[in-house]
């Protein structure tokens, strides 16, 4: 029996990215902890976020997998700053006010690695560029040293944006190395059909900066990126991994992410069957993508 490690930004990225492999692992009879790093808000939201870790508790109970909370504060509270979609998300790299918060962030996970004695950890690719996924991604690179297997999971639903997980890689300074010809389409993200794109800008003035930014993001991706299989930073290599499941394991992740009440109409849809239109590419499995760190 092994023992998988899960970080999450916010209560729901790793049930939302990693749903169907965690239920896999736990059917399996493997121990999994699934850990969100920004689990609080400020006082006047206190109700709000203790409402959301209870949410968070039954979705990754209903996967059979144990939750923690590490309570950091989430971005919008720890600096006003950090209040809609193009000041959230589209981030290049890690803004200076928040190495100090990566710094911390670092030093616990590392300690909860060793506490669970953990196997292989997982973290997110940060694909978007949401600075509070940017500072787990950061934080993850106290643990490259170490013998424990590292592994990146695509952020969803963010990754279903075209481009936006390989942009991450050439953003996080990364190098490809073997690539599969693909096509990729980037587009305006107004004329994408998820829902969070829609529910997450604030009004128009969001919108259009936030399409400024995607531009000009777009505009330095290589279209090669689309297909690689290996990116590179310095001495790391990142070999892409797809899991395949049968769909029983994406109902099972759709049935936990039904737990995250307010979350999941916001990012899917009104519809409970938005979540699995949005998810399902295939018929008769479910895939996941991931990066494991060949050392
Ligand atoms: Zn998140």
């Amino acid at each position: 029996m092994s023992t998988y490690l899960v970080f999450s930004p916010h209560l729901d990225d790793a049930v939302l990215s990693c749903g169907a492999q965690i239920a896999v692992w736990t059917e399996l009879g493997h121990h999994v902890v699934i850990a969100t790093v920004f689990s609080e808000g400020n006082e006047a939201h206190s109700t709000q976020y203790a409402r959301r870790r209870a949410d968070d508790e039954n979705a990754v109970r209903a996967l059979n997998a144990v939750p923690v909370h590490l309570g950091f504060t989430d971005a919008p509270f720890r600096n006003a700053h950090y209040h809609n979609f193009s000041t959230l998300l589209l981030h290049e790299t890690l803004p200076p006010d928040s190495l100090e918060t990566a710094a911390a962030v670092g030093l616990r996970m590392h300690a909860l690695a060793q506490e669970v004695q953990a196997d292989a950890l997982y973290f997110p690719l940060a694909a978007g560029g949401h600075v509070d996924h940017l500072v787990v991604f950061e934080a993850s690179k106290r643990c490259w040293a170490d013998s424990i297997p590292v592994n990146y999971y695509q952020d969803l639903p963010y990754a279903l944006v075209p481009g936006w997980a390989a942009m991450r890689w050439q953003q996080h300074g990364a190098s490809m190395e073997y690539a599969l010809k693909m096509d990729m389409h980037p587009t305006r993200l107004q004329d994408l059909s998820l829902a969070f794109l829609k529910n997450y800008m604030e009004d128009d003035a969001d919108l259009q900066a936030s399409e400024t930014q995607h531009a000009a993001q777009v505009s330095k991706l290589s279209l090669a990126a689309a297909g690689a299989l290996t990116w590179k930073i310095s001495h790391h290599t990142f070999n892409r991994r797809r899991v395949c499941v049968a769909t029983t394991y994406l109902q099972q992740k759709i049935n936990a992410i039904r737990y995250y009440a307010t979350e999941w109409p916001v990012l899917f849809g009104p519809a409970e069957q938005d979540i699995e239109n949005t998810l399902r590419t295939n018929v008769n499995d479910y895939t996941e993508i991931y990066w494991t760190l060949n050392r």
